[in-house]
């Protein structure tokens, strides 16, 4: 920019006035065709569900570091080919992501272009810091949030760790909503039953909840048999829950990975599917390989039986989502 004129456009010098017009005119022009898309607010993922169109979304978290970020984006590179109709960044245990989640979300936004939806927890935060947290995401057009209740962060005791009388998924739904109604706002499901429900029945009327405060869709915690699936979705329907139920899949990566993911979130291993890693001896990417087409023909069986997409996580890695793809598209 020229340091002697302050509207940001250069000055004529010695040259005739008809040519600075044109100059002028066909800087806007570029100025108008140039408009950075990122700017614009994201569409409600709710929009985008559609009968015979099932969505495929992945999910990341925020890395610890910045190695762990440039690694995130070329993940995200790779990952540009399948065109996602959205991906989603976690939110750390009690706030601890709260800037790395922010970061990831306005670069994979801004830099790939994609959709996306930043997860948000109670745990650890006043109704002003979570508010905070999504003005933040509003004021960069992101219309879409994951809402939800979160894990206490170890050695946090329940007792201390919600404030405000912000404790479930559902007081965040109402939060959020009240602040922006045109907020898209997903939250969590539990096809096997969230572990410190006492109940199926006392579970679902708290998912009712938070659909009833104005939840769009439900996300599935992983499971490995789709049996737990069809049944959730069963009881949601006769519990009058109408929104879509996107199953949550994770293409198991080991058998030590897996096993303690499923004890902390008491999703069930088929003995099958145990029998196949263990099959597939001690090469990480034969292991690999056994859990991809473990995941394949699960998501197969769920799109044939209507689902309304896929949910991937994915843990920061391309290659089980490529194949993914390339093995549903054949
Ligand atoms: C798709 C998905 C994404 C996730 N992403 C993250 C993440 O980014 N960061 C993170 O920390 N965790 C994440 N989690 C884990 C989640 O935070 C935990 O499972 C947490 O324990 C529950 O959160 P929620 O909002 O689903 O629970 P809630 O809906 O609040 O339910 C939690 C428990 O409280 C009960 N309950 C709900 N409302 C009431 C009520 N009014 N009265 C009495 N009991 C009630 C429920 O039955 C359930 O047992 C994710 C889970 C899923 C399924």
């Amino acid at each position: 920019m020229s340091p002697s004129r302050r509207d940001g456009w250069p000055s004529s010098g010695g040259k005739p006035r008809h040519w600075l017009r044109s100059a002028v005119a066909k800087a806007r022009i570029i100025e108008f065709v140039s408009v950075d898309p990122s700017s614009l607010s994201d569409r409600p993922i709710s929009e985008l569900f559609a009968p015979g169109r099932p969505l495929r979304s992945l999910e990341f978290f925020p890395p610890r570091d910045e190695a762990g970020v440039e690694a995130l984006r070329q993940t995200a590179a790779a990952l540009q080919s399948i065109e996602p109709d959205f991906v989603s960044v976690t939110y750390g245990a009690g706030g601890s992501t709260q800037q790395r989640t922010a970061q990831v979300s306005s670069l994979l936004r801004h830099e790939f272009g994609f959709t996306v939806m930043p997860h948000l927890t109670a745990v650890n935060h006043s109704r002003a810091e979570v508010a905070a947290v999504a003005e933040t995401h509003y004021a960069r057009g992101i219309r879409n949030i994951m809402a939800l209740r979160g894990d206490l962060p170890n050695g946090m005791p329940a007792a201390t760790a919600f404030k405000d009388g912000l404790h479930f998924g559902s007081d965040v739904v109402a939060l959020l909503k009240a602040m922006h109604p045109d907020l898209c706002l997903g939250v969590g499901g539990y096809p096997e039953k969230h572990p410190e429900a006492p109940s199926f029945e006392a579970d679902l009327v708290n998912l009712r909840r938070k659909v009833d405060a104005g939840a769009s869709f439900i996300t599935t915690q992983l499971f490995f048999d789709n049996a737990a699936y069809y049944r959730f979705v069963d009881r949601c329907h006769a519990a009058g829950i109408r929104v879509p139920i996107v199953p949550g899949i994770m293409p198991v990566l080991s058998l030590r990975q897996i096993t303690r993911i499923t004890d902390m979130c008491g999703a069930t291993l088929p003995e099958r599917l145990i029998e196949r890693i263990e099959d597939a001896g001690d090469e990480p990417e034969s292991i690999e390989a056994a859990g991809i087409d473990w995941a394949l023909a699960q998501i197969r069986d769920l799109l044939a039986q209507g689902a309304p997409g896929y949910h991937l996580y994915i843990l920061n890695r391309a290659r089980s989502a490529l194949t993914l793809a390339v093995g549903l598209a054949a």
